[in-house]
């Protein structure tokens, strides 16, 4: 673990495995953290904000040491997609991409480190100057999960320095041996002591600590909704700041005048990207009835013939599962599908790869006649599963889209300009795309609408997260005026 800038074993030495899901064995040992572990790294990242330091570092000077880490990134991409390929096995070249693209969070939020300006408000009182400022809130807590580890942690940590706090992560159990790389990187850099810790272990122990503890200001969470609910609960009650970030079973929505060949490409980027396991996954897809049947056989010819292989291999284009228990939900919601009636046209059982005998593979997996009410079509199932719901119309295709209890992204393909604006308009989610599905960038609020989440990261509104807004009075006069009489 990293702990007020030293690298430490815990308190108890205990370790828990890291396996590889492409060979199945054990490829890294991580700290199994403590509460006590979690005592110190706040400690020192309280330390840390109220002396030394890191309070007297100007905005300009924060935004620089940011900008030192994220040439760093940049210079280790390789190896840090290198070490999440071998936690989560993701396919290299996607990690490739993300670890480079990756220094960008912590370039924008350096940048943006000296431009929050506050405002001079003209008031309705007289005697009196108002003006706002905004200053960081104190020790962040970031907790994130498996599926993409360092771009969801630099998502919170860059803004949450860039805004003067200081932070304790706990990366997920399963995948923690990339954040520990990025602390050396916050080493190499000349990091002040404290500002930046990273604490290891179970979510129950670790999580729960971190987040109960009372120097801890502002939790920010990436995560299932189970767990984003617990931390809700505890979060209200100890009057702490929140971000969650959680799932979605987000709409990509296929209009009978969208381009089908281009629309095709998004549904499949759309849902097998990373095996599914992302939260932006467009796992339900709504097809208008007349093109229902020709679309469905254009995606089976080009799905039926991915490849899978070891990530590590460029040609790979299918993925493994990250963890065990993920694979055996895949294989449990495909049977509660086919149970509830759903018709089952490619895929649905693991899949057996030569060269990665013990890879914790799942075929991409497409149901037909999907009903919208059906679990398939309402829970998350966090990998490589499809449900296709046909259409009628506009107003049909708005009604399914929303009756779900997520709101995190949808997509929409269609060659009308007037379609494309009422339907961004209409869709309850935080991110729509049209004829696209995944962009996003660092310079864009993300986020979700209903369960899917509180709050925003990315972008300014990110940066606003980190920051509490504080209005000040300063009396233009020499005198007090009669307190008796109201002004
Ligand atoms: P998870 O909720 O089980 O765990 C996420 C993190 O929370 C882990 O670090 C875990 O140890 C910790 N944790 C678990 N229980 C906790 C508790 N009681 N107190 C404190 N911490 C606790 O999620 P996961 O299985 O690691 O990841 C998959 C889920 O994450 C999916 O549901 C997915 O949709 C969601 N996700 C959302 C986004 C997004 O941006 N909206 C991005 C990626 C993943």
């Amino acid at each position: 673990m990293y702990i007020d800038g030293e690298f430490t074993h815990g308190e108890n030495g205990a370790m828990l495995d890291s396996v590889d899901p492409v060979s199945g064995e054990v490829w890294a040992r991580i700290p199994h953290g403590t509460a006590g572990d979690v005592s110190r790294a706040v400690e020192a990242a309280h330390r840390a904000f109220t002396q030394g330091e890191w309070p007297a570092y100007t905005p300009s000077a924060r935004g620089a040491l940011l900008r030192r880490i994220g040439d760093l990134v940049a210079e280790h991409a390789d190896w840090l997609a290198y070490v999440e390929q071998r936690d989560n096995g993701k396919l290299i070249a996607e990690l490739s991409m993300q670890m480079r693209y990756m220094a960008n969070y912590y370039y924008y939020y350096g940048g943006l480190a000296d431009k929050m300006e506050g405002s001079v408000i003209p008031t309705d009182k007289s005697g009196v100057f108002n003006y706002t400022k905004y200053e960081p809130l104190g020790v962040v807590a970031c907790i994130t999960p498996w599926n993409s580890p360092l771009p969801l942690a630099s998502m919170k940590i860059a803004p949450a320095l860039a805004a003067g706090n200081t932070v304790v992560c706990k990366p997920s159990e399963f995948t923690s041996a990339s954040l520990l790389e990025l602390a050396k990187l916050f080493d190499l850099a000349g990091a002040p002591k404290g500002i930046f810790n990273v604490v290891t272990g179970l979510g129950a122990e670790v999580g729960d600590a971190l987040i109960s503890h009372p120097y801890v200001e502002r939790i920010a969470f990436t995560g299932g909704p189970e767990a984003g609910r617990i931390i809700n609960e505890k979060a209200a009650r100890l009057m702490k700041r929140v971000t969650l970030e959680l799932g979605g079973k987000s709409p990509n929505i296929v209009f009978e005048d969208a381009d089908l060949d281009q629309a095709v490409k998004g549904a499949i980027a759309g849902i097998f990207a990373a095996s599914g396991q992302t939260c932006v996954a467009g796992s339900r897809l709504l097809v208008q009835d007349s093109i229902h049947d020709a679309f469905v056989e254009k995606l089976l010819d080009i799905v039926g013939g991915a490849r899978f292989g070891h990530p590590a291999d460029p040609r790979t284009q299918i993925a493994p599962i990250s963890t065990a228990p993920q694979l055996e939900k895949v294989k449990a919601y495909v049977d509660i599908a086919l149970k509830d009636g759903a018709r089952l046209v490619l895929g649905g059982r693991p899949a057996s790869v030569p060269e990665c005998p013990k890879g914790l593979f799942f075929q991409p997996t497409i149901f037909v006649d999907v009903d919208n009410s059906m679990r398939i079509a309402q829970e998350e199932v966090f990998g490589p599963v499809l449900s296709i719901i046909r259409f009628k119309d506009e107003d049909d295709a708005v009604r399914i889209a929303n009756d779900i209890q997520f709101g995190l992204a949808a997509g929409i393909w269609t060659q009308s300009i007037t379609r494309a604006f009422a339907m961004a308009n209409r869709v309850r989610a935080g991110t729509v795309w049209v004829n696209n599905y995944r962009s996003t960038s660092v310079t864009s609020p993300f986020g979700g609408f209903k369960m899917s989440g509180v709050g925003r990261e990315c972008g300014i509104a990110g940066m606003r997260e980190y920051m509490e807004i504080k209005s000040v009075w300063i009396s233009t006069e020499t005198n007090i005026p009669n307190p008796f009489v109201r002004r």
